[in-house]
């Protein structure tokens, strides 16, 4: 391919991406096909020779576009957010079109450069206190991971490093190896699978410890879990505590956590993965009162702040023992400048690295702290509108408090109905929306996800939700069903139907009051 051709497939591939935002709305949000379907529409071996890329952009849309599930359609309420703005694509176009890599200063000086200024930037955008940013005396700084699941396994890896050090020093005639064969993490029985993984990878136990009532970790009981440890004889080294866990969106107690891990030489990590984007808003801080107290922190704007995957930002307040766990030297590593600066290839598992503060810079400069603000704010507005909707029909009930965009509810009485719920929405593929459990509870996670979600959506969602909770609880006889479609399908003259049809669904609850908005 030669220039003129990159340049008209580029000019093309934008084209395809602003009209497929432009039609996402229209696009079902979860794809109709069943496992292997993408075997009868490619081949089971590369071409021989060389295709045009318009035949391969064409394919985009009769291959690819049928196994896609849509995560930035306005009716994706999954999981949490998968971020993307524009600004993000570009920034992410041009890194991919340079195409350097930066694990040390000299590889890339502005890879190294616009990351430190960038995760300041952040950090400063966020209210992080000032040990953990790069531009304060200090050992702090942040750094670009590829996932919170990385952040918090690399957390783990630098405290097994800091608490061998110090317990080698304290006990001279100890192995390294029988210390670490004793050392112990702690986290809540909310926090995400990357948690437990993150145990798993590091070859240390990881205790769920039970949250409270209302889902979040609490300091008394992780102060029990440590001393019962502490008595057996092990070595309490990690706590993961969550601000904003997958499920509910609860925020463990740092204030009670922190001056416990402190006093205990515990290295204590946050993984805010998902609500660490609303710390941009001054009133969402509250919910992160105690980081002070924290080790590292990690969050995802690949989730809620507009900027693509991959990018999760990690600060740690002391990055010498990132450095002294993940330092490997090689002549052909070193360079001149080395220490002026940070070599983020020590900082993280691999080697290679890719330059994605340049979409943290196009993202800030072109939204602004303001714009980020709105952005975070108007989600979790839509969420009340939804949150309203639930609250005001009794058929359903609010899980957990929403404090932040996600609405978790279930419908009255045992889980049955909700998981009928859950599978007729499924199967309609309307919305998409999961499940999680609480204490036995089956209830359903709405998120709003999508930067193109509007109020219309919220009542897009809630009509959906409604009128399948009205199947379940006013099935209509199957008789009925009949004389519907005989009568939708009948000569009779138009106003006659219409007023027939009303008054069978009237009849059966499926005619809808207007929604009210609390
Ligand atoms: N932590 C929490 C609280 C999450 O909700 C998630 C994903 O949703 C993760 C960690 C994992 O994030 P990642 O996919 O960036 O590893």
């Amino acid at each position: 391919m030669d220039t003129d051709e990159f340049r008209e497939f580029g000019k093309a591939a934008v084209d395809y991406l602003a009209d497929y935002t432009d039609t996402l709305r229209e696009r079902p949000v979860i794809p109709n096909v069943e496992p292997g379907y993408l075997g009868r529409l490619i081949p089971d071996e590369a071409p021989e020779k060389p295709e045009s890329w318009q035949e391969v952009l064409g394919d985009v849309e009769r291959v690819i576009m049928p196994g896609m599930t849509h995560w930035n359609s306005p009716q994706f309420h999954g999981y949490f957010p998968s971020a993307v703005s524009y600004p993000s694509i570009v920034a992410e176009m041009l890194s991919a079109g340079i195409g350097c890599l930066g694990f040390s200063w000299m590889t890339s000086p502005v890879c190294t450069e616009l990351e430190v200024t960038m995760m300041n930037w952040l950090g400063k955008m966020l209210g992080l206190p000032e040990q953990f940013l790069n531009c304060t005396k200090g050992p702090g700084g942040g750094v670009i991971q590829s996932s919170a699941s990385v952040a918090t396994f690399v957390g783990l890896l630098a405290a097994k490093e800091r608490t061998t050090r110090r317990m080698m020093k304290l006990h001279p005639d100890w192995s390294e190896a029988d210390i670490k064969a004793k050392l112990i993490a702690y986290t809540s029985d909310q926090a995400n699978s990357s948690v437990e993984k993150a145990g798993l990878l590091g070859s240390m136990p990881m205790r769920h410890l039970p949250s409270d009532e209302h889902c979040r970790l609490r300091g008394s009981t992780l102060l029990e879990a440590i001393e019962k440890d502490e008595r057996e004889g092990l070595i309490p080294c990690y706590v993961v505590a969550t601000l904003g866990t997958t499920g509910t969106c609860a925020h463990d107690c740092l204030e009670e956590l922190g001056p416990i891990c402190n006093d205990k030489n515990v290295w204590l990590h946050v993984d805010a993965a998902y609500a660490g984007a609303a710390f941009v808003c001054p009133e969402f801080r509250h919910l992160m009162s105690g980081v002070e107290f924290a080790d590292s922190f990690d969050f995802n704007p690949h989730k809620w702040l507009l900027v693509n995957f991959d990018c999760s930002a990690m600060w740690v307040k002391d990055s010498r023992y990132l450095v002294e766990a993940f330092n490997v030297d090689r002549i052909y590593l070193a360079h001149e400048k080395e220490g002026q600066q940070p070599d983020y290839r020590h900082w993280q598992i691999p080697l290679g690295r890719r330059f994605r503060a340049l979409k943290l810079w196009f993202v800030m400069r072109m939204y602004g702290v303001q714009g980020l603000q709105n952005y975070i704010r108007h989600t979790v507005n839509l969420a009340k509108q939804f949150e309203g909707y639930i609250r005001n029909d009794d058929r359903f009930e609010i899980v957990t408090e929403v404090t932040m965009a996600l609405v978790c509810f279930r419908m009255k009485g045992d889980n049955s109905n909700t998981r009928e719920l859950l599978d007729k929405l499924l199967a309609r593929r309307k919305i998409y929306v999961i499940a999680a459990t609480y204490r036995e509870k089956l209830f359903i996670r709405f998120v709003v996800c999508s930067s193109l979600c509007e109020a219309r959506d919220m009542e897009f969602a809630w009509k959906e939700v409604s009128e399948r909770a009205t199947e379940i609880l006013n099935p209509v006889p199957q008789q009925d069903v009949a004389v519907m479609s005989a009568i939708e399908s009948s000569k009779e003259p138009a106003t006659n139907i219409a007023t027939m049809i009303k008054d069978l669904k009237i009849e059966h609850g499926l005619k809808e009051k207007a929604p009210k908005i609390s």
